[in-house]
């Protein structure tokens, strides 16, 4: 089973936003739009996996076409004042797809661990594949009110119209739910809301170790490591939860985080670092 990363361009946030913010709610948020510094252009990773039972894509990443004046609204204060992306047509999933010889026509599933602009930006290089979004996720993302909360739907192909996941009620480690994708059963989603409401992460066991693709999760292995919030967090408690049911995976089980903005991440893919590599102690909190 090959695992590949692929940059779709970068982005520039808040540095609120990456290493956590102040209050909660719509202050929090509000807060971080507001931070004085950014962070480097950070990486927008998306996944892609050769399975047996067929290619897996992890997210879309971005659009070159953020470029276009017009594309972000206006009107809303997040494009405004906390964002910034640089993506050119090359850097795209579907040119990628095709460097590495495989025609996104060839891709069985999608899997998508949220809806932001920023992974769902390549959506219409995968007309063919069958797209698994969380049924809560979708939820929040539609409409009027998926526009109000930074989701850009209105961008969406017109054939957008994924498969809803329930996860059931089987625990994978400290995650009380899941869903499993693959008859090997060895693709596990679980849900890992905080970043956004409906937030999933894909889990895939691979020779004893597990490839964690934690989407927003959090923005980097450090931040998961210290249970750190990010800044766009609605609801503190829930990511915390999700943050503290990561880091014990990774406690009881060897394991590849990889966030979707971790300028480290692809790192670890290629040379196999896990979390709890031998020397690096084994916080108590997490137990
Ligand atoms: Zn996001």
């Amino acid at each position: 089973m090959q695992i590949h990363a692929i940059k779709t361009g970068t982005v520039a946030i808040k540095t609120r936003q990456q290493q956590g913010g102040r209050g909660s709610g719509a202050l929090r948020m509000m807060n971080t739009m507001l931070g004085p510094t950014w962070t480097n252009p950070l990486p927008i990773y998306a996944w892609v996996i050769e399975h047996p039972e067929g290619v897996i894509v992890i997210d879309t990443g971005e659009t070159a076409r953020t470029a276009e004046p017009g594309y972000f609204p206006w009107w809303h204060p997040y494009f405004k004042l906390a964002v910034k992306e640089f993506v050119t047509p090359e850097e795209e999933i579907g040119p990628q797809l095709r460097t590495l010889g495989i025609p996104p026509q060839k891709v069985r599933w999608l899997i998508m661990t949220h809806l932001h602009t920023d992974h769902a930006g390549g959506l219409s290089h995968f007309p063919n594949a069958e797209i698994l979004v969380s049924r809560p996720e979708y939820q929040l993302a539609a409409g009027l009110n998926g526009r109000l909360r930074g989701y850009l739907p209105n961008h969406w192909p017109d054939w957008f119209s994924p498969r809803l996941v329930d996860f059931d009620p089987q625990a994978v480690g400290p995650f009380p739910e899941s869903f499993t994708l693959t008859r090997a059963g060895d693709v596990h989603l679980v849900p890992t809301p905080g970043h956004t409401g409906g937030h999933l992460s894909v889990i895939i066991e691979r020779e004893g170790v597990s490839y964690f693709f934690a989407g927003d999760a959090s923005y980097t292995e450090q931040t998961m490591l210290d249970q750190v919030v990010d800044g766009v967090s609605l609801d503190n408690q829930i990511a915390q939860q999700t943050l503290q049911r990561t880091l014990n995976y990774a406690r009881q089980t060897p394991t590849i985080y990889l966030p979707s903005h971790d300028p480290d991440s692809t790192e670890r893919l290629t040379t196999g670092g896990v979390v709890f590599a031998e020397g690096r102690p084994v916080p108590a909190s997490a137990v």
